[in-house]
């Protein structure tokens, strides 16, 4: 099962009386990584006597009742939202999971993928231990438990870190303390910031904005960090981390207003849109963006070409993302649910549209069709990534080989199939310009079908077996 998911997690001085409201700044927190994740959402919250949790199937909004968060009172709680669009959409799958063990509680919430979840399941299955979800945060739960009676909690993270192959973001409660916990290669974000007097962890900085909290940075790749009521202590158990950005992140998935590993969403989608421009010349009367994520590389296509700005595309607001929907005849029904064309806007004009991705092709196909019915006399079809070639098996639930459909048509058959005058997909140099940073930095399997972790049946682009990098715990 893939997923797609927001993490947060808050630890507030215990000695306060107003640390107690912990639910709902992770509320607000969750509010803001809505995007991240809207299947479904959970918070869960320590009083140090025991965990009380809120989870249902929705959105934050509709999960959450005033009443039932002042229910949740602790300084300690972690939250999670959640989106799957394979199979498991139920209740037994929404996170934060929480096990109550001999040595005390754990609840765990999680952002990532793990290629190897199966094969850690069927072993902790034969040793005896029952599964309720279908979900790979479960396996990483019981791991941890069985590390956390033997060993301290440092050191229970640090071996299971060993088993694990994927991507995997972290927060953990365990027994009054969070903890952050980023895989070796940073695939998917975590940051943190302070908040009245304590930490609040999350995937995106937009959530620290939204708490008025400072992002004091990133979790680094194969870092461990312990956040008590009043301090931090940071491991870095993976010496020699590999970092490998997701891509997407940044191409889409991620809000523009977040930095994410030091760099500003907004500012390297508006890059893209300059390096498109640079790459994909055209005559044309106006640029208009494939709201809501083409419009910023649209602003840089416009900026860097001189071609004016204009809205052609109006999307209903109150609509979440098509990709939800599941079966091919609901997304297309769902894409002119979603957007409609301003005809006085694009009428006998050459129309440069620009968007994030294609990844089945269905979406740019509606909309090209829409924008052509409304009189544009020309569409140039640009797009601020390079073609979508292969699966991810690392967090983001993108669709299968079969389905994208630059896997198997060439350039020239896709703005054929999609009924536009010219399409240019941005190069992958382009895109690492935009970036600013090297190709080895960032993970672009689903660009080139080479991943940073070995995956059955997939190249992998690093040769080294990478679980030699676990080291000793060490302070610092
Ligand atoms: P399509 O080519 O019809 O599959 O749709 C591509 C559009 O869906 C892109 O323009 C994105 O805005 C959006 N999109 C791309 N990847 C995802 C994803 N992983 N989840 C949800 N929407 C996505």
């Amino acid at each position: 099962m893939k997923e797609e998911c927001g993490v947060a997690g808050i630890i507030l001085p215990s000695d306060r009386p107003q640390s107690n409201n912990v639910a709902f700044k992770l509320y607000y927190a969750l509010y803001a990584l809505q995007h991240r994740g809207q299947e479904s959402t959970g918070i869960v919250v320590h009083d140090g006597i025991s965990p009380k949790s809120i989870k249902g199937m929705g959105l934050v909004p509709d999960v959450y009742t005033k009443d039932s968060l002042v229910r949740l009172i602790g300084n300690v709680g972690v939250g999670h939202v959640r989106y799957s669009t394979t199979g498991g959409s139920k209740l037994e799958n929404c996170q934060p999971f929480v096990l109550n063990f001999k040595g005390g509680t754990i609840a765990i919430a999680h952002n990532g993928n793990l290629v190897n979840a199966k094969v850690l399941k069927d072993e902790l299955e034969c040793e005896g231990r029952i599964f309720v979800s279908d979900s790979d945060t479960e396996v990483i739960g019981h791991l941890l438990v069985k590390e956390l009676l033997r060993h301290g909690s440092v050191e229970s993270i640090r071996n299971v870190m060993r088993k694990l192959v994927g991507s995997y973001s972290l927060v953990i409660y365990i027994n009054g303390s969070l903890y952050a916990v980023r895989d070796p290669f940073g695939f998917k974000p975590l940051c943190f910031g302070e908040v009245d007097g304590g930490y609040a962890i999350v995937s995106e900085s937009v959530a620290l904005d939204t708490l008025n909290s400072t992002l004091v940075r990133d979790v680094r790749p194969g870092e461990v960090i312990v956040f008590k009521g009043n301090g931090l202590e940071s491991h870095q158990i993976v010496t020699e981390p590999h970092p490998a950005n997701c891509v997407f992140e940044f191409i889409y998935f991620a809000r523009p207003d977040s930095v994410i590993d030091g760099k500003l969403v907004y500012k390297v989608r508006e890059n893209i849109g300059r390096e498109l421009a640079r790459e994909y010349q055209v005559e044309a009367d106006i640029v208009s963006p494939v709201p809501d994520s083409g419009i910023t590389s649209a602003i840089g296509y416009a900026r860097e070409s001189g071609i004016k700005y204009i809205e052609g595309l109006m999307k209903n607001r109150y609509i979440g993302r098509t990709f939800i929907l599941p079966g091919q005849e609901l997304r297309e029904t769902a894409v002119r649910l979603k957007m409609n064309a301003i005809k006085d806007n694009v009428k006998g004009k050459r129309v440069v549209l620009v968007d994030d991705s294609i990844v089945r092709g269905t979406t740019a196909r509606r909309i090209i069709d829409m924008v052509r019915s409304a009189g544009a006399s020309e569409i140039h079809a640009r797009v601020g990534s390079p073609a979508i070639v292969a699966p991810c098996y690392l967090g983001i639930d993108m669709a299968t080989r079969q389905e994208l459909i630059a896997s198997y048509k060439t350039i020239k058959e896709v703005e054929n199939l999609i009924n536009a005058d010219s399409l240019g997909y941005l190069s992958i140099d382009g895109l690492m310009r935009a970036l600013e940073c090297n190709k080895n930095d960032m993970c672009i399997g689903c660009l080139t079908g080479e991943y940073p972790v070995e995956i059955p049946g997939e190249n992998c682009r690093i040769k080294q077996a990478r679980l030699d990098y676990f080291n000793e715990p060490k302070r610092s």
